[in-house]
């Protein structure tokens, strides 16, 4: 696989263009802010009334409504929560799209399940920054940058990828490296990426764990930093240098119940339904489960979240957090 870098991407193909930022969340504040800062002539579509468009203004920005902020704009780039997007598109994009322009997104997610249906003479290009909003602007602020997949759906002007390139650029993406991806694999290897393992792999893991635990008369806050607390300073060690540099790390009493009891825990079993959830997201059966979830007005998402935030594990969390002068509040 190629991985693409600075000197790969031609930031001349920015020039003269007007990008126009639709959401200042997450994402939004950190392509805004960055793509400024390259040189690109940004406007900001941000509805008034909260936090975040305060926020643009004190970052220097004059946000408009989207359809005002379409309007003016070459590249009109969607940053906005994936259940909003389709409707935006809708009523305040699509009435404003020029041929020629390009829609840009972070995620695949309404273009591959159909929820946007661009016309053909615009092109549509995907720059995903593996990381969190708030990381993209820090780290560029920093002179580095985080890594990007990046993807083109619709190549309508003959010069969609390279501009998708130097879009990776501009955002500071391209000086640690990106990396080529389609619309659908970056969609599906995302949704199934989040479920069965960063979040409702991860989330259910812990909680069981933790349950298990407790029921045996065990302390709940004891169970907590076993479970849950000391779970980050496992990632970390992952996260810089794989799973050997994480077993050197740990005691070999550790290091011989992870290879043995592991597998007992996230068996084949757990394997089957992993592909089985996979198949889910890729003949789409999840996302139409997710977008009638929200023309049902979130009901069960906000029924789970209320039910999960009572678990004792957050209860005990919050007071052992508490004591922990040295975490953000
Ligand atoms: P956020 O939830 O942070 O974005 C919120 C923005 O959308 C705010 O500007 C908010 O305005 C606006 N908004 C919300 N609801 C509406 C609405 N009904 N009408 C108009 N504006 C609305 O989104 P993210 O930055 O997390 O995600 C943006 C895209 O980036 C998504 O496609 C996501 O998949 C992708 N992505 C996100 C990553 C992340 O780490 N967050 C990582 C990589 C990709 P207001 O403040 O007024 O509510
Ligand atoms: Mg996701
Ligand atoms: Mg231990």
């Amino acid at each position: 696989m190629k991985m693409y870098y600075d000197s790969d991407a031609d930031m001349s193909l920015l020039r003269d263009k007007t990008f126009a930022v639709i959401g200042y969340g997450s994402q939004g504040h950190a392509h805004a802010q960055n793509l400024r800062d390259s040189g690109c002539k940004v406007v900001v579509g941000q509805r008034p009334g909260g936090e975040n468009y305060e926020l643009a203004k004190q970052h220097g920005f004059e946000p408009m409504s989207a359809a005002e902020a379409a309007k003016v704009a070459d590249v009109i780039i969607i940053l906005l929560p994936d259940q909003v997007q389709g409707e935006v598109y809708k009523n305040d994009i699509a009435p404003n799209l020029q041929p020629g322009n390009v829609l840009l997104f972070a995620h695949g997610f309404n273009i591959h399940y159909g929820q946007i249906r661009p016309p053909k003479d615009v092109d549509v290009v995907m720059v995903a920054p593996k990381g969190p909003g708030h990381l993209v602007r820090r780290v560029y602020t920093e002179g580095a940058g985080v890594p990007c997949l990046f993807a083109v759906y619709q190549d309508s002007t003959g010069s969609a990828r390279d501009f998708a390139l130097a879009y990776a650029k501009g955002i500071g993406g391209t000086r640690s490296g990106v990396l080529e991806t389609s619309f659908r694999e970056e969609t599906e290897t995302d949704l199934f990426g989040e479920q069965a393992v960063l979040c409702g792999g991860l989330t259910k893991l812990v909680q069981s764990g933790f349950e298990t635990l407790v029921e045996a008369g065990y302390q709940p806050e004891i169970a907590y930093f076993e479970c849950l607390h000391e779970m980050k300073l496992i990632v970390d060690l992952i996260y810089e240098g794989g799973m050997a540099n994480m077993r050197h790390s740990i005691s070999d009493t550790a290091e011989y119940g992870d290879f043995t009891r592991g597998p007992r825990i996230v068996t084949d079993e757990t394997k089957a339904e992993m592909k089985r959830c996979l198949e889910e997201i890729q003949d789409g059966r999840f996302a139409r489960e997710f977008i009638l979830e929200n023309q049902a007005g979130q009901a069960s998402l906000f029924a789970m979240r209320a039910r999960s935030a009572e678990h004792p594990i957050e209860t005990v969390g919050a007071r052992l957090r508490d004591m922990m002068s040295w975490l953000k509040k």
